[in-house]
C-alpha cells in the first residue's frame, strides 16, 4: 500500500506568482499518497504560500486518520482493537468513537444492512476469492455468529468500546474514507482557508465558493464510458455535473471493486443478514450529504438495501440526495433514479470536473 508523508504540488507550476495579481485568489493544489489512494486537496489563497500552508494542514489530518483506521496498518489503532481480547473495556480516540457512533446510526437507519462489524464475513470472502474456492455453508455460519452491531457497545463519556460477542472485529472501509475527508476539510478550515476541495478516491467535499461567487462542480463519471473498465467508445464521460457548496458529494462505482469466483463475480459489499456479498446491479450510487463520512456511508448502505426501503430511507434523512444509476443489461440505456432534491443540484450542461 502507498502511505508516507510524500506529497506534490500540483497545477502550480514553480513559475507561477507567489502572490495573486490584483488580489484576485490563487488556486494551489496537492495530491498526496494515503490510504492507498492519492487523495487531492485544493485552495484558493490569496498567496500561495498560505495556500501551501492550508494543504499540509488537510494533508495531515488524512494521514492521521488513515493511521488511526487502517485495517491494512497491522499497528492502527483499529487493527490494534481488532485483535485485542474481546467482552473487555478498551479506550479509543475521539475519532474512532466519532466514527463508530455515526455507524451505529446508519446500522439503525439502515434496518442492519450497514454493519461495521462485517469485518468476519469480509476476510472469509477475500480468502475465498484468493483461493478461488466459495467458502462452505458452515464457514458463512461461524462468520455470522461473530457479527452484529448491537453487540457493540460505546461508553461515549469515558471513551472505550466492549466487543461482546467472541471474534469480533471492526472494518470502517464504508466510512474512514469519507471522514478523513471531512477532517482535512475541518483542519484546513481552522487554518484559515474559506474555499477549497478535498476528494479521495470518489468521496468529495467542497467548502466555500470559487472566485466570482462561483459553486463546484462535481462530475458524475460514466461507468460504461471508455474509460471505465468495461467501457464502450460511444458512451459519454460523464452522464452528469453537479454544482456543490459545503456539501459531500460520493460516488461508490460498484462495478469497481469486486472479485471472481469460478466464473461469477462477487461484490466486496456483504449483506449481514446472509453473509453473503450482494447481487445488485447498481452501476453507480451518488450520495449527497452535510458530511463526507455520512455519504460515504449511506453509499454503501444502499448498496445492501432493496430499491423501495432505499430510496425512503433518502428523502428520510435531511440535506441529503441520491443520484443512483441502474444497469439492466448491456442493450439498455443505464437508468437513473433521482431523489426529490438531486435534480435542483444538476448542471444545465456537462462540464470539466471541479
Ligand atoms: P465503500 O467502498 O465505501 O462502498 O465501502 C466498501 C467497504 O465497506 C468494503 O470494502 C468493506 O470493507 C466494507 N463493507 C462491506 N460490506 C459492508 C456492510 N454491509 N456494512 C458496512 N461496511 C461494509
Ligand atoms: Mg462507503
Amino acid at each position: 500500500m502507498l502511505v508516507g508523508p510524500l506529497f506534490a504540488l500540483t497545477g502550480c507550476p514553480e513559475s507561477a506568482p507567489n502572490d495573486a495579481p490584483n488580489g484576485k485568489p490563487l488556486r494551489v493544489e496537492m495530491a498526496i499518497l494515503a490510504m492507498g489512494i492519492r487523495p487531492e486537496l485544493k485552495v484558493y489563497a490569496l498567496d500561495r504560500e498560505r495556500g501551501v500552508l492550508w494543504l499540509e494542514k488537510g494533508a495531515e489530518a488524512i494521514h492521521r486518520i488513515d493511521a488511526l483506521m487502517s485495517t491494512y496498518k497491522p499497528d492502527s489503532e483499529l487493527s490494534r482493537l481488532s485483535a485485542a481480547e474481546t467482552n473487555v473495556w478498551h479506550p479509543i480516540s475521539r475519532e474512532l468513537m466519532e466514527v463508530l457512533k455515526l455507524s451505529r446510526r446508519l446500522s439503525k437507519e439502515s434496518g442492519g444492512r450497514f454493519d461495521v462489524t462485517v469485518r468476519p464475513m469480509i476476510q472469509l470472502w477475500r480468502k475465498a476469492a484468493e483461493e478461488k474456492r466459495l467458502p462452505t455453508d458452515e464457514q458463512v455460519a461461524a462468520a455470522r455468529r461473530r457479527v452484529g452491531w448491537d453487540a457493540v457497545e460505546l461508553d461515549d463519556l469515558k471513551l472505550r468500546i466492549r466487543l461482546k460477542k467472541p471474534g469480533m472485529s471492526i472494518d470502517l472501509g464504508a466510512v474512514a474514507k469519507g471522514y478523513a475527508v471531512d477532517e482535512a476539510v475541518v483542519a484546513m478550515k481552522k487554518a484559515g482557508a474559506t474555499a477549497g476541495l478535498v476528494e479521495a478516491g470518489g468521496d468529495l467535499f467542497a467548502f466555500g465558493l470559487k472566485p466570482g461567487g462561483k459553486k463546484w462542480t462535481a462530475g458524475i463519471r460514466n461507468p460504461r464510458a471508455a474509460d471505465g473498465r468495461r467501457g464502450r467508445a460511444t458512451e459519454p464521460a460523464m452522464l452528469t455535473v453537479l454544482r456543490i457548496s459545503n456539501m459531500a458529494v460520493v460516488t461508490s462505482g460498484h462495478y469497481e471493486r469486486f472479485s471472481e469466483i469460478a466464473g461469477k463475480r462477487y461484490s466486496h459489499i456483504i449483506d449481514p443478514r446472509t453473509g453473503r456479498p450482494v447481487d445488485q446491479r447498481l452501476a453507480s450510487v451518488t450520495i449527497v450529504a452535510p458530511t463526507c463520512a455520512l455519504a460515504d456511508g449511506l453509499a454503501t448502505a444502499v448498496a445492501v438495501m432493496g430499491a423501495e426501503e432505499r430510496m425512503r430511507l433518502i428523502e428520510r434523512l435531511e440535506n441529503v440526495e441520491a443520484l443512483i444509476y441502474m444497469d439492466d443489461g448491456p442493450d439498455k440505456p443505464l437508468r437513473a433514479i433521482r431523489s426529490t432534491g438531486l435534480a435542483a443540484m444538476e448542471a444545465d450542461e456537462i462540464a470539466a470536473g471541479p
